[in-house]
């Protein structure tokens, strides 16, 4: 059965933040890494989440139910962006501090990771982040359709050799890899699923 995601929330003030005693999995990355695109395709929708022509326009926390496991994907403002005002910046990181913040529901931060790059100092810096926060990271590489798989695994190996994990690689364009992934989030998210999810294999899936 196909999960179903819905945005429920969409938090841009400190003061909308709320408690919510519900298993969440952050979904953080740079602007523009795809991750518009990867919730689309993982929802199998086109505009639930809004792909940017415009990279870093984004500022809000956007809450997004997974069905029927009742567990939160949050995605998290994208990161990095040059154009973004100091100020914008602060304001970003005060949101994201005081969503962290004594927050015991929060399962992993779902990193998304460019496969056609090596690791980046951004990408570096937000990972450090989750780490001093005890928020475990699970490794995403999107785009793997504009890669070779000789570069791909290059790039996988740098990460798991800094991460200790190796990231799973996605396309949203190609659907690479998008059962797999939902089959990890579902169990980091609530490892209680672990008898009702079909183990997977290690290898990668072509496209769906
Ligand atoms: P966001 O800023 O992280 O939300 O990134 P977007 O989802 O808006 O994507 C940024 C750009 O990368 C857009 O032009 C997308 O069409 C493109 N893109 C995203 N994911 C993929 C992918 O898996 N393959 C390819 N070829 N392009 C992608």
């Amino acid at each position: 059965m196909n999960n179903l995601l819905t945005l429920i929330k969409t938090v841009y003030e400190i003061n909308q933040l709320e408690e919510l005693a519900v298993p969440q999995i952050i979904l953080a990355g740079r602007s523009n890494v795809g991750k518009s695109s990867l919730i689309n395709s993982l929802a199998g929708q086109k505009k639930l989440a809004k792909v940017s022509a415009t990279p870093g326009k984004t500022r809000s926390l956007n809450y997004y139910e997974v069905i029927p496991h009742g567990y939160y994907i949050v995605d998290l403002p994208g990161y990095g962006y040059a154009r973004c005002s100091k100020t914008e910046r602060a304001k970003w990181g005060k949101l994201i501090d005081k969503y962290l913040q004594g927050n015991n529901y929060i399962a992993a931060a779902a990193v998304l990771l460019d496969s056609r790059l090596s690791p980046q100092k951004n990408d570096l810096e937000m990972i450090s982040y989750f780490t001093r926060c005890n928020v475990p990271i699970l490794p995403i590489m999107t785009k793997a359709d504009k890669t070779k798989q000789k570069d791909r695994v290059k790039v996988q190996n740098q990460w798991q050799d800094i991460l200790k994990v190796k990231p799973i690689c996605t396309s949203s364009k190609s659907g690479m890899n998008r059962t797999k992934l939902w089959k990890l989030l579902d169990l980091t998210a609530m490892p209680e699923l672990a008898d009702q999810i079909e183990p997977t294999g290690l290898e990668e899936s072509p496209e769906e």
